[in-house]
């Protein structure tokens, strides 16, 4: 079984509006091969807050392949292969969509979150962000260049079967009983916003997101469902959970989550306003969101 670290760079906030991919692939206990490509967007709109992450500019892949030549080298090591993201359903989602753009299959695949394996084995108050983890575990790389980020994917999955004694990465993702993650073509949530959105977007314009629009529903341990607002308070951004330790105004998993930009219990159809909420909140992900309340510890 192929086992590959997938990373994606997108234009601006939708799912198919990849601009860049990473792949690194791991063989006998460590990386073997790295690819990087650029990739061109279906719509040449890149948003400041998605340029001010990735660097790239809209120069830089006028000339590159559309996401199907870009990927089609690599699409026979996915399918049926094991899929490594950090923060997989982002990736999964940005594989499917992009895609499904192209009226093309999706290859069946399992997917798997090296945030998730880094929450479980590497946990850490500061968090499991990729450049966290790969601090912790001194793994050295250029965050935010898709080829540098799967490279870094792929090492936090090696220190993870390291650190367990497990086989490889398939014994270690069993061991772990870690759910795939699967890429699938989700409905397309942006046909069914306003028509002002829609007209700012056709104009190249990225339409602005007011605070109240940032709102999820997240699925909790228990099955329970748990609603998450985004709230600009007067002592800084906050986000309000509906679930018991959020309503006790301590931080909650689920703000965790979507600090990360995790969407594994994301069941609001809006994995888009999770990207949003990462840019608004930037990049140094879980500090500078404060939660009323909370405390300092
Ligand atoms: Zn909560």
């Amino acid at each position: 079984m192929n086992v590959v670290a997938i990373d994606f760079e997108t234009a601006n906030e939708r799912r198919d509006s990849a601009c860049a991919v990473g792949l690194a692939w791991i063989e006998g206990g460590r990386v073997v091969r790295r690819e990087s490509r650029l990739i061109r967007p279906p719509q040449m709109r890149f948003s400041p807050g998605n340029i001010r992450i990735h660097g790239i500019l809209p120069a830089d892949v006028r000339d590159a392949p559309t996401f199907p030549e870009a990927m089609a080298p690599f699409l026979p090591d996915l399918a049926g292969g094991l899929v490594l993201a950090h923060n997989a359903g982002f990736d999964m989602g940005v594989l499917a969509a992009s895609l499904g753009a192209y009226g093309e299959p999706v290859p069946t695949l399992t997917g798997h979150c090296t945030l998730q394996i880094a929450r479980r084995i590497f946990p850490d108050p500061a968090g499991c962000g990729l450049s966290k983890v790969a601090g912790r575990l001194g793994i050295r790389f250029e965050h935010h260049d898709a080829g540098e980020d799967a490279f870094a994917c792929a090492e936090i999955a090696l220190a993870a079967v390291r650190e367990t004694g497990a086989r490889d990465v398939p014994d270690l993702v069993r061991g772990l009983g870690l759910t795939p993650i699967r890429a699938i073509n989700a409905p397309r949530r942006d046909l069914v916003r306003s028509t002002s959105a829609r007209a700012l977007r056709v104009a190249g314009v990225t339409p602005p997101v007011a605070a109240a629009d940032l709102r999820f529903s997240l699925r909790g341990s228990t099955g329970n469902r748990y609603v998450v607002v985004f709230e600009e308070s007067a002592g800084g951004p906050y986000l309000r959970c509906s679930c018991p330790a959020g309503t006790h105004r301590r931080r909650c998993r689920h703000v965790d989550a979507l600090v990360d930009g995790d969407i594994t219990d994301l069941i609001s159809n809006n994995p888009e306003d999770v990207e949003r909420l990462r840019l608004r909140i930037g990049d140094a992900t879980v500090g500078p969101v404060r939660i009323k309340g909370a405390a300092a510890a």
